[in-house]
C-alpha cells in the first residue's frame, strides 16, 4: 500500500486544484474520487436508472463499468466524458445517486486499489474516514458557502457553462446538505483531520499550508 493524503471536504472548498497541485510537487498520483461518482451517475442516468431503484438493479447496472483517468480526462466505457460529467446536472445526479449503497460498494475497491501500488492524493468526501481511514495523512478542506459558491460559479463560467451566482449557491447548498445527511459515508470530517479554512487563501496558500503540515 502507498502512502495515502486524505482531503475531504464539501463542494466547491477548492480540493480539487489543491490536491491535483500537492500531488504534482510531491510526486504523487491523484485521484478524483468525485469524478467516478459524476462518471457512475451519468452512466446509471443513460441507463435511464430511477434514483429509488433498488440495491441488485443499481449493482447490476454498474457491473464491468470502466472508468479510467489519462492526461486529466475522464473516460467511462472507453469514451472521454470529461465535459458531460462537469455540468451542474451531473453534479446534482452524482450526489443523488452516491447515497446509493450499491454506488459506494462498487466504487470502494477501485478507490483503494489506486493507492496498492502509488503514493496518491485521494479527495473526496469520505476519504479520511471510510475509504482510507488508516491514511498518512488526512485534511479537511472548508470553506463559507458565499465562497464555495463564487467559486463554483467561477469554474464553471470558465468553461463557458452559463449559471448565476444564485444556481452556483443553491448547487452547493442542496449538494452539500443530501452529502452530509445521508446514511452511508456521509460528509464528515475524519477525527484526525487537520482542518483548513480555505475562504480567505489563494491556492498557493492552501498548498503551502498542507505542505508545511505534512513536513511537522
Ligand atoms: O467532488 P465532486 O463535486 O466532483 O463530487 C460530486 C458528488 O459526488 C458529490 O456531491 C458527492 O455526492 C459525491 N461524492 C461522494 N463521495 C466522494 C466524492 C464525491 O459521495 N468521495
Amino acid at each position: 500500500m502507498g502512502k495515502v493524503i486524505a482531503i475531504d471536504g464539501p463542494s466547491g472548498a477548492g480540493k480539487s486544484s489543491v490536491s491535483k497541485a500537492i500531488a504534482e510537487k510531491l510526486g504523487f498520483q491523484f485521484l478524483d474520487t468525485g469524478a467516478l461518482y459524476r462518471a457512475i451517475a451519468l452512466h446509471l442516468r443513460r441507463k435511464e436508472l430511477s434514483d429509488d431503484a433498488l440495491y441488485d438493479e443499481t449493482s447490476n447496472a454498474i457491473k464491468g463499468i470502466t472508468i479510467a483517468f489519462s492526461n486529466d480526462r475522464v473516460f467511462l466505457n472507453g469514451k472521454d466524458v470529461s465535459d458531460a460529467i462537469r455540468t451542474t446536472e451531473a453534479g446534482h445526479y452524482a450526489s443523488i445517486f452516491s447515497a446509493k449503497k450499491a454506488v459506494r460498494d462498487a466504487l470502494l475497491s477501485i478507490q483503494r486499489d489506486a493507492a496498492v501500488n502509488h503514493d496518491v492524493v485521494a479527495e473526496g468526501r469520505d476519504m479520511g474516514t471510510v475509504v482510507f481511514p488508516d491514511a498518512w495523512k488526512k485534511f479537511y478542506l472548508d470553506a463559507s458557502e458565499e465562497g464555495r459558491a463564487k467559486r463554483r460559479y467561477d469554474q464553471l463560467q470558465g468553461k463557458g457553462v452559463e449559471i448565476t451566482i444564485e444556481e452556483a449557491l443553491n448547487d452547493v447548498r442542496e449538494r452539500d446538505l443530501r452529502d452530509s445527511k445521508r446514511d452511508i459515508a456521509p460528509l464528515k470530517k475524519a477525527d484526525d483531520a487537520i482542518c483548513i479554512d480555505s475562504t480567505f487563501l489563494s491556492l498557493d496558500e492552501v498548498v503551502e499550508k498542507i505542505l508545511s503540515c505534512i513536513d511537522e
